[in-house]
């Protein structure tokens, strides 16, 4: 069973580092960029800024979405959950300076082993209380894979798109043991393989409200 999104206009992606928007849902973002045209793109990461992390992000993001609107903040690396004020406020300022109301945010997800993630999914829901908020899942050395409600079917074309662009951008994470092309389209082909198609990627979505009919 699937429902279809439409009339999407714009689009809120937020990561804890450099690189998670990216592998969490690089293959989604690819898809909502050719079927919807004129789609704004809004990016938040919370820890990055000045370092040469920042230089990857920019480039690697404007490749995945051309046009993005991206803002990178400067929070201590695994240390934001003792910066939680710090955190908060700087999401609260993304927000505020947002062109227009979002439509779909899509941050980590809230059982992530990760601090970081952990803080900022817990962070999402406070601040987008009237949009759908989509969970990704980030491989890592940590067995914390969740069990994902949401599946976004993508063409084969974008998850080895994914694949390479994250290898074309990303040369300061390449010695991760997980950091490799079987890994990221593995896991897109088990997301796949669990809603009846090739490549997918997964969400975790812990509330949706269904409108019956179009009342935009
Ligand atoms: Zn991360």
């Amino acid at each position: 069973m699937s429902l279809s999104l439409t009339g999407l206009r714009h689009v809120v992606v937020a990561g804890a580092h450099c690189d998670d928007i990216a592998i969490g849902c690089g293959a989604t973002l690819l898809a909502l960029r050719q079927e919807f045209g004129d789609l704004v793109v809004s990016a938040f990461v919370l820890t990055g800024a000045g370092t040469p992390r920042e230089a990857e992000e920019r480039a690697a993001l404007e490749a995945f979405c051309p046009g993005v609107r991206l803002t990178i903040e400067d929070l201590p690396d695994a240390l934001t959950p003792a910066h939680w004020l710090a955190t908060k406020q700087a999401l609260a300022t993304f927000t505020r300076m947002l062109p227009s109301p979002a439509d779909l945010v899509i941050g980590p997800q809230v059982a992530d082993a990760h601090q970081d993630h952990r803080l900022l999914a817990e962070l999402l829901v406070t601040e987008f209380r009237a949009q759908p908020v989509w969970g990704y899942e980030i491989l890592k050395y940590e067995s914390d894979l969740p069990q994902v409600t949401t599946y976004v079917p993508v063409s084969e074309a974008d998850a080895r798109a994914k694949s390479a662009l994250l290898h074309e951008n990303y040369a300061s994470q390449q010695d991760h043991p997980w950091f490799d092309e079987e890994a990221f389209l593995g896991l897109m082909r088990v997301r796949g393989a669990q809603c009846n198609t090739r490549y997918a990627e997964g969400f975790v979505v812990a509330k949706s409200v269904i409108e019956i009919g179009d009342h935009a």
